[in-house]
């Protein structure tokens, strides 16, 4: 395997060039060098992150560093981390080694991304028909106790901590009773 194809980002099977975001990075005037790397992630293996040093006065805050990629990226390309350091780790000929990013993330944040949802089910418009529960992959669902006024025992999401938000329940509903929301992405730093 060649060294470009090595240090692809594979995102849900997605092949991402890094490359491809350090020149996006490198187009804001702060910017003094960036690497973008791929990071784990739970749900989709890898996500994008980016590591960025400024010039001496400067500063932008994530989200400012995030827009500016937005508008110029696929969404599945923008960085969903960004960690600002003052070194970067380069091997004998100069270059930034990638890999050995991942040791520049601050000790107090977590190495892989950790995603949260909520799982939200309209106790009234749910007929109980079991479709969310026969596809879910991680058993969050479960029959409630209590029946809804239109005679039905309703779903719930007894496990919503086991959610990955895959929204196969999501589709499979033909009634319209429930949604999947994120709630939180842990990572970067402002
Ligand atoms: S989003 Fe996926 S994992 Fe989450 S409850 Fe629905 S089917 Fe299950
Ligand atoms: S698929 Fe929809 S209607 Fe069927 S049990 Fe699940 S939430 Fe209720």
């Amino acid at each position: 395997m060649t060294g470009r194809k090595k240090e692809l980002i594979n995102r849900a099977g997605e092949k991402i060039s890094p490359r491809e975001i350090d020149e996006v990075l490198h187009e804001l005037p702060a910017v003094e060098l960036a690497a973008a790397v791929g990071v784990p992630d739970e749900l989709y293996g890898e996500e994008v992150a980016a590591f960025v040093r400024f010039r001496p006065g400067w500063k932008l805050t994530v989200s400012e560093v995030i827009a500016h990629c937005r508008a110029r990226l696929a969404e599945f390309k923008t960085p969903r981390r960004v960690f600002f350091i003052s070194q970067f780790p380069k091997g004998p000929n100069g270059k930034i080694q990638r890999a050995r990013l991942l040791e520049k993330i601050p000790r107090d944040q977590p190495r892989a991304i950790v995603k949260k949802f909520r799982v939200i089910i309209s106790a009234e418009s749910c007929k109980a028909c079991g479709c969310c529960a026969g596809v879910c992959p991680r058993e969050v669902f479960s029959v409630s106790g209590q029946f809804n006024s239109r005679g039905f025992r309703p779903m719930s999401a007894a496990r919503p901590e086991q959610c990955v938000g895959c929204l196969a329940c999501y589709y499979a509903c033909p009634d319209f009773a429930l949604d999947v929301e994120p709630l939180t992405v842990t990572g970067g730093a402002n």
